[in-house]
């Protein structure tokens, strides 16, 4: 598995790009902003991008999509249930005082056991819902590896003080469906370093 990390955009989220060594596919997670750099690695390595997978629609993860979509020809996902974050992007831009990067259009909804591929990788998307209503969770069994979004961070959880936040709700993604994973999953948070799974049980202060 190709896995590059890249901290993109003022806020520095963290957006992964995902390859398959064998047939070139590729899936970019989160490309929040830095699309030159993005193609760059994509490139580099050669990848075909097949999907552009958004965790939650927040403009720092958001925000590259269309400029993706419009170099790769690759659809955008996103869950349902941040449609409506979606249509407040102009709003975001001017929380963090950033240019709006204007219509985001998605492809197609992500929800609870779907799956997202690049060749024969695959992972299962999981509802997390509690940062945001449509947050999930993306979680590659055979590599033992969760993209988090910004549900689960290292030393910490997601802020639940947005519109469509839920201290309650983010509590019960985690304890129900993240902390369900094996205990030496790695996890790649929204920003940040990446923890494990058995590291967070034990010391996350919001999950003791
Ligand atoms: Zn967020």
């Amino acid at each position: 598995m190709i896995h590059e990390i890249l901290a993109v955009g003022p806020l520095q989220c963290n957006c992964s790009v995902i390859g398959d060594e064998a047939t070139r596919e590729a899936m970019v997670i989160d490309p929040g902003d830095d699309i030159q750099d993005i193609l760059a690695l994509i490139a580099k390595h050669g990848l075909t991008v097949k999907q552009i997978v958004i965790t939650h629609a927040h403009i720092d993860h958001v925000g590259g999509a269309m400029k993706l979509r419009a170099a790769t020809g690759a659809p955008i996902l996103l869950n349902q249930n941040d449609y409506a974050l979606l249509k407040m992007l102009d709003v975001q831009a001017s929380w963090i005082g950033m240019p709006s990067p204007g219509k985001v259009e998605i492809d197609q909804s992500i929800g609870q056991a779907d799956q997202v591929k690049a060749g024969p990788l695959v992972a299962d998307v999981i509802h997390t819902p509690g940062h945001t209503e449509g947050s999930v969770c993306l979680y590659f069994p055979a590599e033992k590896k969760l993209i988090a979004g910004d549900t689960l961070f290292a030393g910490s959880i997601g802020r639940t003080d947005l519109p469509g936040g839920s201290f309650e709700k983010i509590l019960r993604s985690l304890h129900q469906k993240v902390l369900a994973l094996p205990d030496d999953t790695v996890v790649v948070p929204g920003h940040g370093p990446l923890t494990l799974i058995a590291e967070e049980r034990e010391s996350n202060p919001f999950l003791r």
